[in-house]
């Protein structure tokens, strides 16, 4: 599985970002990938164990893939593979997958200053 990586990656981003201040929230942009936003938002507190981040909030915002179809010219968001195939309107095959595909840190919560760590 990716996700231990990708959740490894985030944390890895807001602890740098937090320049060894506590995190107290995290903010993940999840753009396409059909993710069990469970599975993720567990797998970044897992990854943030032991870290400045270990009692961070984690905030996922989906962001769904959107299909434009060239035939029917129908254009929206999926949220199943079904239609990365075939456009659920027509069931043309001349589709276009569109919208970011990444996961991105957007943005990370830190404590107040006063108690961060020199
Ligand atoms: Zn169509």
């Amino acid at each position: 599985m990716h996700e231990t990586g990708l959740c490894e990656a985030i944390v890895a981003a807001a602890v740098r970002r937090a320049a060894g201040r506590r995190v107290t929230g995290l903010r993940v942009r999840i753009g396409g990938h059909p993710v069990d936003p469970d599975v993720v938002a567990q797998g970044i507190q897992l990854a943030a164990t032991g870290t400045v981040a270990a009692d961070t909030t984690v905030d996922l915002v989906l962001e769904p893939m959107t299909v434009a179809c060239h035939e029917c010219g129908r254009s929206g968001p999926v949220d199943d593979h079904v239609a990365l195939v075939a456009c659920p309107g027509c069931g043309g095959v001349d589709i276009e997958v569109t919208g970011s595909d990444d996961v991105v840190l957007e943005s990370i919560t830190v404590a107040s200053a006063g108690r961060a760590a020199v």
